[in-house]
């Protein structure tokens, strides 16, 4: 059986292993870049995610690449503590959380394709513009044509997915929420204990911070962060568009606490990148005959919360595992969307609702001068209740988690 993927971000590799772990030999993913470049800077891959590239054997690899944030902590724009959680193995997860660089992640799977599927699988220059049953279509840097024609599509051509494009052609650009992201790495001196991922600040203005190595000899750390404001601004969805430190940093002046000076770290940046909090909307449908959608192109969603690379990674997982164990693609497809739409639906109004990062609202409401404590303004139990719904409804709480049996699976020879 012929997979064709789309797209060489993150779903395209993770599903490429995913179906070579599972049995399938004759796999191609389609890219349109011409080169890939590792663009980007932070990710997270929280446990659940972590699960699947242990049970890829891959983890160390990754791991390799970043770190393991041990805690998340949230704090009003006064610098003062709201809640503050285990993460990963500290909070009895099985797998850890891993904070690395996205290119970095990008460019170390896509390796660990071509040393498992070998270098003629990976089609750089290849951009989608149709599909027409079995066949998909592509444009080539020189503006000629080329078809490919497998049994299956998986379609993983993220945010601006021209395969998405296809089936809902009046959907038009990804929505913003008024909100702009200035997205960013900096090195520094390690801040509270080196290994804690921090947000503060509440749903009009927020920073964002967490280590994306360990300390170097000169007792410094490189960290990744995400400075966050409504701005009249535009929602062109650029990944890579650069900007100015200083009015940026601007922005944030009085952001500086003893644990974490804000606007410095802004102004020492080693790049600023900004980028619309844009979204789009849930789809009634992710498959289409022997075309599937995975990742970004399926569920664009807000980044609180940290699921974008996650959930594209369980995607993945989730396809090669029914397309192994299903007795054709039709039903692999449609035990994939049962399972994975309304699971990511259900996130994607979850972040909305800014997911855990509620609290953080809920301070600035209630309290907006700053606390004596915190419990005077939200009570325990509410902030309990707060983090544990979200990780129920990501699919990522401990329990669950631990107990969810392996989507590692093998396809019978015969459809190999
Ligand atoms: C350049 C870039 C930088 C990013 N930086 C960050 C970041 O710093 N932090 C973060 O959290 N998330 C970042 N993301 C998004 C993040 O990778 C995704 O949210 C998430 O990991 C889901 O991955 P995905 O594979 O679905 O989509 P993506 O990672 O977006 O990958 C989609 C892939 O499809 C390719 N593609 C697009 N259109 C076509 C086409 N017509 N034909 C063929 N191929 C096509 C793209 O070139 C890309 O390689 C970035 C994405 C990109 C593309």
């Amino acid at each position: 059986m012929r997979v064709l993927i789309i797209g060489a971000g993150i779903a395209g590799p993770v599903a490429a292993l995913s179906l070579e772990a599972a049995g399938f030999t004759d796999i191609v993913i389609a890219e349109r870049s011409t080169e890939l470049r590792g663009l980007g800077v932070g990710v997270n891959l929280l446990p659940h995610a972590v699960r699947e590239l242990t049970e890829l054997g891959i983890v160390d690899r990754i791991a390799a690449l970043g770190v393991e944030p041990q805690t998340l902590s949230y704090f009003n724009r006064h610098g003062q503590q709201i809640w503050s959680e285990p993460r990963g193995r500290a909070a009895g997860y099985a797998w850890p959380q891993l904070s690395v660089h996205r290119g970095r992640l990008q460019l170390e799977l896509n390796d660990i394709v071509r040393e498992r599927l070998g270098d003629g699988v990976l089609r750089l220059g290849h951009k989608l513009i149709e599909v027409q049953g079995n066949t998909a279509i592509f444009e080539l840097p020189g503006g000629q044509r080329e078809e490919i024609t497998a049994d299956v599509i998986l379609a993983a051509d993220g945010i601006h997915s021209v395969a998405r494009s296809l089936h809902y052609p009046h959907e038009g650009e990804p929505l913003w929420s008024g909100l702009t992201l200035w997205r960013g790495t900096a090195v520094i001196e390690p801040f509270l204990d080196g290994s804690t991922m921090v947000m503060v600040g509440d749903a009009e203005q927020k920073f964002v911070a967490y280590p994306l190595g360990g300390v170097d000899e000169h007792g410094k750390q490189r960290i990744n962060f995400i400075a966050e404001r409504r701005i009249a601004g535009s929602a062109d969805a650029d990944w890579n568009r650069q900007v100015d430190r200083e009015p940026i940093a601007r922005f944030f002046e009085g952001w500086s606490y003893d644990w974490l000076d804000v606007p410095a770290i802004i102004r020492d940046a080693e790049e600023l990148l900004e980028y619309p909090m844009v979204d789009r909307d849930a789809l009634p449908q992710w498959s289409f005959g022997n075309l599937t959608l995975l990742g970004d192109a399926a569920h664009a969603m807000y980044p609180n919360g940290s699921n974008g690379g996650s959930q594209a990674t369980l995607d993945a997982r989730t396809l090669a595992y029914y397309l192994a164990t299903e007795p054709s693609v039709e039903a692999a497809l449609s035990a994939y969307e049962v399972v994975r739409r309304p699971a990511c639906t259900k996130l994607l109004e979850m972040t909305r609702q800014t997911g855990p990062e509620r609290v953080m609202q809920l301070a600035r409401e209630r309290a907006p001068e700053g606390f004596a404590h915190v419990h005077d303004v939200i009570s325990q139990e509410e902030l309990e209740a707060i983090a544990a719904d979200y990780k129920l409804a990501a699919g990522f709480h401990p329990d669950s988690l631990n107990a969810r049996s392996s989507l590692n699976a093998r396809v019978a020879g015969d459809r190999e």
